[in-house]
């Protein structure tokens, strides 16, 4: 055991061990061409050496400011990157994936069309500092989202605009799944659910960031919503450390054929 996974499992705030529930992938993973630590074949390494079947390299989009990747032509350097190392490991499969900004009310993202067809799969995320497409997403996300901190009676007001926001953004793209759903940007998660349902896209459980919990999957486990399990790991030691959505999936009761990336 590295001595970094050690201790968080010290720090543990609930008992997450002796839950069965396993994973055969971990679909989001940086690098060091967004704000990963790390090389692309150093996060696919660690893959390796922890037995996945699949991983995919993830990384920010572009206009995620201080942390994307330099522009979205970046992808296809990853892409050619993981057709390089692929033949080195037979028995994982190297996926090419993004977690895209959401940069327009209407759901525009930050990563354009003749790159997405390139991706094996595209996810999508709010971020609080991500460079807006206009003004109007200027003034009612971005800076919304800073001045809700400061005042609360805009609370409501945010989560509606965040919510329909990530709505159109699903109804637009053809996404695999929302990242860290709700995480310091809040949202309706019923609503949300709904049209995660509608359009075949999974919420996340995202175990970096321990988010969402037992509480918000328990709102929104009878609405049907399918869930994926992904580590956001940024270190090789954070590759497949999944343990935290067996946690909260198998406490919200929610069976393995829901989870896309569970062993059957
Ligand atoms: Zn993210
Ligand atoms: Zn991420």
């Amino acid at each position: 055991m590295y001595i970094t996974e050690a201790k968080k499992h010290s720090l543990f705030k609930f008992d997450e061990r002796g839950f069965g529930m396993k994973f055969y992938g971990d679909y989001h993973i940086h690098s060091n061409y967004s704000d990963g630590r790390a090389s692309v074949e150093e996060m696919v390494e660690a893959a390796h050496l922890k037995g996945l079947r699949e991983v995919a390299i993830s990384d920010h989009g572009p206009n995620n400011i201080g942390t994307g990747v330099k522009s979205d032509q970046k992808y296809l350097e990853i892409k050619r990157k993981i057709k390089e190392i692929s033949s080195e490991y037979p028995n994982l499969k190297i996926l090419l994936g993004a977690e895209a900004d959401i940069i327009g009310l209407e759901g525009e993202i930050d990563i354009c069309s003749e790159i997405t067809k390139e991706l094996d799969f595209l996810m999508v995320g709010l971020h609080p500092y991500v460079k807006p497409k206009n003004l109007s997403t200027a003034w009612n996300y971005v800076l919304g989202n800073q001045l809700v901190k400061i005042n609360k009676g805009q609370q409501e007001k945010i989560k509606n605009i965040n919510t329909k926001t990530l709505i159109e953004t699903v109804n637009k793209h053809n996404c695999l799944a929302i990242t860290h759903p709700g995480l310091k940007m809040e949202v309706d998660h019923k609503e949300l659910a709904k049209a995660c349902v509608k359009t075949d896209t999974a919420l996340e459980i995202n175990t970096s960031h321990r988010f969402p919990g037992v509480d918000i999957v328990l709102e929104i486990v009878n609405s049907g919503v399918n869930f994926i399990v992904n580590s956001d790991a940024h270190f090789p030691e954070s590759v497949g450390e999944l343990d935290f959505g067996s946690y909260v999936l198998e406490k919200a009761g929610v069976p393995p054929e829901r989870v896309l990336n569970s062993v059957k």
